[in-house]
Formats: C-alpha cells, sequence, structure tokens
C-alpha cells in the first residue's frame, strides 16, 4: 500500500482496521473507508480520466466518513455528475468555513487552556 489517497492520488495518512480495506484521510477527499476490492480496481486503474477521480472525491468530501463500496463505485458515475463552477465555487467556501471554524476552536481551547495555566501559576 503507497501513502497516496487511492482516489484522487494525494498524500493520505491510514489506518488499519478490522476490515479488509483501508481507512484514509486525504486533505482532498478527507476521511473515508475503503474495501479492498475497489481499492485494488482504482490501482488498476491508473489512468482513469481524471473527471472521474474528481467525481469520486467530491462525492466522498460530500459524504465524509462512507464505506466506498463495490456498489458506490459502480453508480457513481450514474447518479452523479460534474458540478457547475458556481457550485464548486460554493462547497469550496462552505469547506474552507468549516475549516477556519474548526482552527478557531482550537485557537479559542488553547488560549484558554493558557489562561488556566496561568491562573494556577498565579495562586502558587
Ligand atoms: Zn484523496
Amino acid at each position: 500500500m503507497s501513502d497516496l489517497c487511492p482516489v484522487c492520488g494525494n498524500v493520505a495518512n491510514f489506518e488499519s482496521e478490522g476490515f479488509e480495506g483501508s481507512t484514509v484521510h486525504c486533505l482532498r477527499c478527507g476521511y473515508y473507508k475503503i474495501v479492498g476490492t475497489v481499492e485494488g480496481i482504482l490501482e488498476k486503474a491508473m489512468n482513469m480520466e481524471k473527471e472521474k477521480r474528481i467525481l469520486i472525491s467530491g462525492y466522498i468530501r460530500d459524504n465524509q466518513g462512507i464505506l466506498l463500496t463495490s456498489d458506490i463505485y459502480y453508480n457513481i458515475f450514474d447518479s452523479i455528475k460534474m458540478p457547475k463552477v458556481d457550485e464548486k465555487v460554493k462547497k469550496l467556501c462552505y469547506y474552507l468555513k468549516q475549516l477556519i471554524q474548526n482552527q478557531v476552536q482550537k485557537l479559542i481551547y488553547l488560549m484558554e487552556q493558557m489562561l488556566i495555566l496561568k491562573l494556577t501559576v498565579q495562586h502558587i
């Protein structure tokens, strides 16, 4: 297994789980699980049209945590179409908004911890 996302080819982190497949954390696709058979199909389809990989990646992005099975894989191309530019922009803005909110929440948490630490030190 490489350290590249089987869907989009970007660098990804993998977790081993108790099923025949992988749990993937990809910057582009996000978090998903993929069964070994689909992973194999994607590995063999190295020259798959870029548009198809983008469709799968977008589907995963919209359905975080999904298990990418053969059924989903074979029906994806019938059920979804390439989004128009304005839809892509909306999705990107939504993603960036979530990313920023998560970072702000982390920052607030760290500031609270620093404040608690400062107050603790003052009372020692
Ligand atoms: Zn990916």
